[in-house]
């Protein structure tokens, strides 16, 4: 094995160690090729593999199901024997080594807000299961919710209640180790200790049952959008929200839109129709266009989305609050949509109903049309997302290289900005059709050394940029990495779980 691959793994000792787990999960449960056997992913392709692409790269051989938590040792063990690399999904909507046979909502906590649960366990799941208990729990949910509750938040991901920064609010793991040993953290250390979901604890290897934190449904709620006109006004608008997220009165993340995606996802079919002349391969729309939409029906150039929870009490002050600290920027427009609540009782999901952006929790897939609306079919996408200082200066100016880029290699610039106390994930998500992949490939390359230049690295990333982005972390002669690689050496001498996950690989401490 040399750093930086996989090792490599003959076709006999594949098929030996197929056999031996078929022993093991019956041959239902095992994929000896990656084409088939996977849950149905979009388009109806039900391949293991990266369905927005088109290169094959990154395909496993096949994929074992276990459902089991011995079942999973089982498999690490034999992976050990034949010397297989392993890679985890929980329910690879990260579009293996597939866990979503393991489904069990193992506990829904009300009075502390938390929920145990089983990597096959989808945002849907959940929600559904709070619904069925009548549950005074709103869980956070990512846009689009068909994921895995344990693999999006393995995975940095995040939803949009107070609680939707979710390595923040998991508390408690249970992982299989490379050697097949159970561990679990924090608290769960202790046997029957009764604080695993309450107090935190963390290490990364297979997790099979993680504690989730869940925000109480609240006394009183209200959606608010503030709009701001100008491009510039990202600074102020951005400076803002994360001001008031400092200062608590904002709790979840705010996401901010601009005009581009205002327009994408307005329901009125006369925009659509503007935009559809310039969305195909190729072209984008052009920001003239884009001028004439947002002043014909008066929108901002940048929307932010968020949501106030509090007591019946709070709820007016909060507001008030909110429309002073905005008041200051021209030409702001303020909407919210309230539900004032009355005393001891909780807001239910079924008041709110469906949000164009979760701030309740209630899953949705809606958002997933948009990966085809520059092409009637085939339609992909990929995100490149800097973590940056949350003041907007930062991020307007990483933003216009990034927009300059982005037309430069004729695609648009869809923003999902979303606003932390401390940082703001600037995420740029670029849809593309299948036959323009090459073109976006560099593009990502391009937006990567940039924002790399300016001092960021993204939070999250594609398999295929996990090394490049690893690449970056020279400081001190790339000591991280090298303790990374030292730390692999120790736990997974054989490199048989996840190799290059988040660009760490075995030998990379006596290159
Ligand atoms: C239009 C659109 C909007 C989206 N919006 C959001 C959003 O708002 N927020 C968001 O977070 N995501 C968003 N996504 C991304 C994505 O759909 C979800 O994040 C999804 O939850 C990831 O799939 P999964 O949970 O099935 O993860 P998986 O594919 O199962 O796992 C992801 C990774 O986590 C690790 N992992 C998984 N399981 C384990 C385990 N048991 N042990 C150790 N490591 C493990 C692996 O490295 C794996 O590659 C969006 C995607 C689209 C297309």
């Amino acid at each position: 094995m040399t750093p930086n691959s996989p090792p490599t793994v003959s076709p006999q000792a594949l098929g030996n160690f197929f056999d031996d787990i078929a022993r093991v999960l019956g041959e239902d449960n095992i994929s000896r090729t990656p084409s088939h056997g996977a849950l149905e992913g979009i388009q109806g392709r039900k391949s293991y593999g990266d369905p927005f692409s088109t290169s094959g790269a990154h395909a496993p051989s096949g994929a074992v199901r276990p459902s089991a938590v011995e079942e999973v040792q089982e498999v690490v063990k034999l992976a050990n024997k034949h010397k297989v690399c392993l890679w985890t999904v929980s329910r690879g909507k990260n579009l293996g080594y597939d866990l979503h046979r393991m489904n069990k909502i193992v506990e829904v906590n009300e009075e502390y807000g938390y929920a145990i649960v089983e990597p096959g366990v989808s945002f849907f799941d959940l929600y559904e299961e709070i619904q069925r208990q009548g549950l005074n729990l709103w869980p956070s949910v990512p846009a689009i919710a068909w994921g895995s509750v344990l693999g999006n938040t393995m995975d940095r991901g995040f939803g949009y209640t107070p609680n939707g920064e979710h390595s923040q609010s998991q508390c408690g793991m249970e992982v299989v180790l490379p050697d097949g040993e159970l561990l679990r953290t924090g608290m769960g250390a202790m046997k029957d200790n009764k604080t695993f979901a309450l107090y935190k604890g963390y290490v990364h290897s297979v997790v099979t049952k993680i504690g989730m934190h869940i925000t109480p449904a609240p006394e009183a709620y209200a959606t608010v959008e503030v709009s701001v006109p100008n491009e510039a006004d990202l600074i102020p608008l951005t400076g803002t929200l994360s001001d008031l997220m400092r200062r608590s009165i904002i709790l979840n993340s705010p996401s901010i839109a601009n005009i581009f995606r205002i327009a994408l996802t307005s329901q009125i079919p006369e925009v659509h129709a503007k935009l559809a002349q310039y969305m195909k391969p190729n072209s984008y729309v052009p920001y003239d266009v884009l001028e004439e939409i947002r002043t014909k029906h008066n929108w901002g150039f940048w929307k932010a989305y968020f949501s106030l929870y509090g007591s019946v009490e709070m709820l007016p002050a909060l507001i008030q609050t909110v429309r002073r600290a905005f008041s200051t920027i021209p030409g702001v427009k303020i909407e919210w949509r309230e539900f004032p609540g009355s005393p001891g009782h909780a807001i239910t999901s079924a008041e709110i109903k469906e949000e164009q952006i979760p701030h309740s929790g209630i899953p949705t897939l809606a958002p997933l049309g948009i990966v085809d609306s520059r092409s009637e079919k085939g339609g992909a996408h990929i995100d490149y997302s800097p973590i940056i200082p949350p003041s907007g200066r930062e991020l307007y100016e990483w933003y216009l290289t990034a927009k300059q880029r982005t037309i430069a290699a004729r695609f648009d610039f869809f923003a999902d900005f979303h606003v932390y106390p401390r940082y703001v994930v600037g995420i740029e998500l670029v849809i593309y059709t299948l036959g323009e992949e090459a073109r976006v490939l560099e593009l990502c390359g391009d937006l990567l050394r940039d924002g790399a230049e300016l001092g960021y690295m993204e939070y999250r990333t594609h398999v295929r940029y996990m090394d490049r982005i690893a690449a970056k972390l020279d400081f001190n002669d790339f000591a991280f990495g090298k303790f990374t690689g030292r730390l692999k050496d120790v736990l997974d001498p054989n490199g048989v779980l996840s190799p290059g996950k988040s660009g760490i690989w075995n030998g990379v401490s006596k290159m």
